[in-house]
């Protein structure tokens, strides 16, 4: 009996370290929306790995073509029509973002806004080149925009996809849900292709999904103000970590800084929080409400956690103070020790 239990562990111990060597990690990166892309995936099936690359390399060039709210394209189409009073029919994809879009509007209390393209190009950041020190708009344009308070829940979708719009000043802009939706697409093509375990990187906003071998993905969170990692994260299952700050992209006048996220209710760009970070398992959620807490600000980031239906969320302040949901509080392994000190 005692042999029969040694031969049994034995078996188990060679299980254990023979024969299973861990999957490979195959590693491509890729570029949408003005950011690479790293994709990782752990499996040992080249062939699978290359046909999901294949296709998610002209997902996300289809999707910044149609989706840029700028250069020519089916979105820009869109807002065209809209601004004339016309009805556009449009993609599959663009009716979805559309109608996250009103989701994540209605459930932050508008503070997510994806119909204010108007306001962000006049605030100068439609364009790809780096910003240039040009003065903020008119006080009296950005107020009459506002008085028009165009949002996504004034469009209407008919069954075959055409859209229509009972406000013209309604201009869609998608940068804040957009790298999110292009992320859940690139984990649903990768799953497609038999690919479970793996990890989509835009440029520190991600989405994991399985493990790395039974192990978890560990990921930092960057810190807003002083660089390199505030935060670790052990990522496991299906989830995505997505963080939206005021310190990356923003116009300089003046010595003054005005962050690309703009309040839908002031016109202004926002002030107050330096970045937000929030887990959750869709990327297109996680993004949209990544944006909608930096727009709450430390007064109001409570509404869009109970209003986004949000558990893990964490927000770093102007004065670096860092403010987390209980969950949030439980996951992070390992915070800076220049955050502690506050
Ligand atoms: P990042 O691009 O740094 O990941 P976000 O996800 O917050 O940051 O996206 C910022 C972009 O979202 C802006 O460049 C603009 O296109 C758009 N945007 C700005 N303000 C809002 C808002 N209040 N609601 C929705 N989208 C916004
Ligand atoms: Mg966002």
């Amino acid at each position: 009996m005692l042999a029969f239990a040694r031969l049994l562990f034995l078996i188990g111990v060679l299980n254990l370290f023979g024969g299973c060597a861990p999957p490979p990690i195959q590693q491509r990166t890729l570029y949408v929306f003005g950011t690479l892309v790293d994709v990782r995936v752990a499996s040992a099936d080249r062939n699978a790995f290359d046909a999901a690359m294949r296709e998610i390399e002209q997902r996300f060039q289809g999707m910044h073509h149609a989706l840029h709210a700028w250069q020519p394209g089916m979105l820009v189409d869109l807002n065209t029509a809209i601004a004339s009073g016309k009805t556009r029919c449009v993609s599959a994809e663009i009716v979805q973002l559309i109608e996250r879009s009103a989701q994540a509007e209605r459930a932050s209390g508008e503070r997510f806004n994806a119909a204010i393209g108007g306001l962000i190009g006049l605030w100068g950041f439609h364009t790809d080149e780096p910003l240039t020190g040009d003065p903020p708009p008119a006080a009296e344009v950005i107020r009459k925009l506002v008085a028009a308070r165009p949002r996504v829940t004034d469009l209407s979708i008919d069954g075959a996809g055409c859209v229509r719009s009972s406000n013209p000043t309604v201009s869609l802009d998608f940068g804040g849900i957009a790298k999110g939706s292009a992320v859940d697409a690139a984990i649903g093509i990768l799953r497609k292709h038999g690919l479970d375990n793996a990890i989509v990187n835009a440029g520190g906003d991600l989405r994991a999904v399985g493990s790395r071998d039974g192990l978890p993905w560990r990921i930092g969170v960057r810190h807003p103000k002083q660089g390199g990692a505030l935060a670790e994260i052990e990522v496991i299952g299906d989830e995505s970590v997505f963080t939206s700050g005021n310190y990356e992209r923003f116009n300089e006048y003046d010595g003054v800084r005005y962050a690309h996220i703009l309040d839908p209710q002031t016109g202004y760009p926002v002030v107050g929080i330096a970045s937000a970070t929030v887990i959750h398992k869709d990327a297109d959620w996680a993004d949209a409400a990544a944006t909608a807490l930096v727009v709450a600000g430390v007064a109001h980031w409570q509404e869009v956690v109970t209003g986004m239906q949000l558990d893990q969320v964490l927000l770093v302040d102007e004065q670096g103070h860092l403010h987390m949901t209980p969950a949030m509080q439980a996951r992070v392994k390992r915070v800076s020790a220049a955050s502690l000190n506050h």
